[in-house]
């Protein structure tokens, strides 16, 4: 009776090490598959100059949105991945006078000045946390996967957790720039690089026109003399 009590006590602690490895194992492909997952894989500053145009055609949008066309590759890579419809991007007074995007309806310091946020829905409307949302989730946890620490370059990223945001109401995401005051153009907008072949892919449903393929930035590094100064002590969000 020892002996099997023994040789059982053995068995179980064999099972449970075997078990607890077993546990270890998936918990680091667990681990791995949400760092793989985890926002883009590498960044760069765009100091190309900075406009505020009209968002493409290739990117569901609200009619009239605009933003800095800094940030529309990495936009156009996005809409080819989640199912997004932009319902505000920059919101401010253009150099003819005229207002685009919503009036009052940001924070102040807000990036959506700078044309460098972009506030984010499903492309099939709902304003319940429904299935048309999984994929908003999908790019906010991509953007932000632990709260508040965005993934470079978004420099503030409002969903679930964030008053006013979250799913069935919005996904706001914004990209690290230079200090800059409000309506001004960001000397520099941190950005992920996107390929201009993919660039040119076209959306499974959306064929685009040539001419709504994005310029290629010239490849700028950091240059000499120009601040990289992060603003992030300036206004820690911008929703
Ligand atoms: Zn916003």
């Amino acid at each position: 009776m020892r002996r099997n009590t023994n040789y059982t006590i053995d068995a179980y602690s064999r099972i449970r090490r075997g078990l607890l490895a077993c546990a270890a194992i998936l918990a680091l492909c667990l681990l791995g598959a949400a760092s793989a997952n985890a926002g883009p894989a590498s960044t760069r500053l765009a100091y190309g100059t900075g406009e505020i145009v009209p968002i493409p055609a290739a990117i569901p949008h609200e009619e009239g949105d605009m933003v800095d066309r800094r940030i529309l590759p990495d936009l156009r890579w996005i809409a080819q991945r989640f199912p997004i419809y932009v319902s505000d991007g920059y919101s401010g007074p253009l150099p003819n006078g005229e207002h685009v995007g919503c009036d009052n309806c940001h924070v102040r310091n807000s990036d959506h000045y700078n044309g460098l946020a972009v506030d984010i829905s499903p492309l099939r409307p709902s304003s319940k946390c429904d299935a048309n949302w999984t994929g908003i989730t999908r790019l906010a946890l991509w953007a932000e996967p632990e709260q508040n620490k965005p993934a470079a370059p978004f420099r503030w990223v409002g969903y679930d957790g964030d008053a006013g945001h979250g799913c069935g109401h919005h996904l706001h995401l914004s990209w690290e720039h230079a200090a800059v005051a409000q309506f001004q153009l960001a000397e520099w907008v941190e950005v992920f690089p996107v390929s201009a072949a993919e660039a040119r892919k076209p959306r499974n449903h959306r064929p685009k026109t040539p001419a709504e393929a994005p310029a290629p930035e010239a490849p700028t590094g950091p240059a000499g003399g120009i601040s990289t100064v992060h603003s992030g002590g300036v206004s820690p969000r911008g929703d």
